[in-house]
């Protein structure tokens, strides 16, 4: 397993960490936290979790595994949202539930849960959480405040250089890094450190080996090649992995042990991915100047899953819902059905995508989802 420094915290943290959202609730709460010691006897310590993960589990799952463990060989996190506190009084109390129930004295990296738009940071600002989180640090509580975020780079350079904050939790991936990385990049900058969350985006990595070949080395499959993409990144400190299995651990320590990626092989990857795969939106943001002020990036990378993985138009209309509610169309801006096909975008598009076109499929998408929504 390999260490290093969690930003400039001096926390030695390691290159896995254990993602507390897939524990198996099949399973008894011993066999949970048995897991979690495994996890530790690999050499993972770091520990990552959230109230409501596992229908509100799992920060108990932590407690019983917690122990068995030595308390300063290890680092947990936890998190908290904006919009789930009224005031600082009850942003408090709350750390100090998750505390309870982890059976922690303190936590040593507190999150600002899910910032999806600036909204939302304007809210833990004003809202008591921030307050509450510098509060519980004074008292002993928690060590370090950081957040989580679901925007895209430029958003999240913009909450790091509020100062506020000694890390970030980004989701990012092999397929979607160009469009995360300056957030990761402005993070690595001002001395934050860096967690990856959902390393195998959602998912479609390993349910699409096949097509995703061109992805590994000799003797990995694409699922390990993703995983070491990250892992051997030096602007990253730590690749939160969901582990349902004994066996999950043992592969993402396995790849954690593996040589690292060279400079020559990440930049032989963003080749093969803007070179191989035509049909992909590389989220390089060269068509973002839309008269009707239309997130293409944004919506083309949606589509990647039609081009890319043949996602049906049913499995569509659910990932628009999704990605207006928690992905990458939150900030309200021009839709879809907005495009008036002045066919600025398609000029500039480095990818040569139909981009029009695709709006047009992604309308209807959309349209269909809002349907759905109503209906309810
Ligand atoms: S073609 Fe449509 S999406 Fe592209 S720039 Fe023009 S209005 Fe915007
Ligand atoms: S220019 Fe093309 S590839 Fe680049 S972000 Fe826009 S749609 Fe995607």
């Amino acid at each position: 397993m390999r260490y290093s420094e969690f930003g400039k915290t001096g926390k030695m943290v390691s290159a896995i960490g254990f993602g507390g959202m897939r524990f198996d609730l099949a399973k008894s709460q011993e066999a949970n936290a048995g897991l979690i010691k495994y996890a530790f006897d690999k050499g993972i310590n770091y520990f990552d979790t959230a109230p409501g993960y596992c229908n509100d589990k799992s920060e108990e799952f932590f407690g019983t595994g917690f122990k068995n463990m030595p308390r300063d060989k290890y680092f947990v996190a936890t998190k908290l949202g904006p919009a789930h506190v009224a005031n600082e009084q009850e942003a408090y109390e709350k750390v100090k539930k998750s505390i309870e129930r982890m059976r922690v004295e303190y936590i040593d990296f507190f999150y600002v849960w899910c910032i999806r738009r600036m909204a939302n940071f304007d809210l833990a600002m004003n809202g008591g959480l921030y307050d509450a989180l510098l509060r519980c640090q004074s008292e002993g509580l928690i060590k370090h405040i950081a957040f989580s975020s679901h925007q895209e780079g430029a958003g999240v350079r913009k909450i790091v250089e509020s100062g506020l904050f000694e890390g970030v939790l980004l989701g990012v991936n092999i397929l979607n890094f160009p469009y995360r990385w300056d957030g990761i990049l402005a993070a690595k900058e001002h001395g934050l450190g860096v967690v990856a969350m959902n390393p195998l985006a959602g998912g479609l990595i390993p349910q699409n080996e096949g097509k995703l070949q061109f992805l590994a080395s000799p003797g990995e499959t694409p699922t390990e090649a993703a995983l070491r993409f990250l892992v051997a990144n030096p602007n990253i400190a730590v690749v939160l992995n969901g582990f349902t299995t004994a066996e999950h651990i043992d592969t993402a320590c396995r790849i954690a042990d593996a040589e690292p990626m060279t400079e020559e092989d990440i930049a032989r990857i963003k080749a093969h991915i803007s070179g191989n795969m035509t049909r992909i939106c590389t989220a390089c943001n060269y068509c973002e100047e839309c008269p009707e002020n239309i997130p293409i990036p944004a919506y083309m990378q949606i589509y990647n899953d039609k081009a890319v993985f043949g996602k049906t138009d049913e499995e569509m209309v659910s990932s628009m819902k999704f990605n207006h509610e928690w992905g990458l169309l939150v900030e309200p801006r021009g839709s879809a059905a907005a495009c008036i096909a002045c066919g600025r975008c398609e000029e500039s598009c480095t990818q040569h995508l139909d981009i029009i076109t695709r709006l047009k499929e992604v309308a209807e998408w959309e349209a269909k989802s809002q349907e759905l929504n109503k209906a309810k």
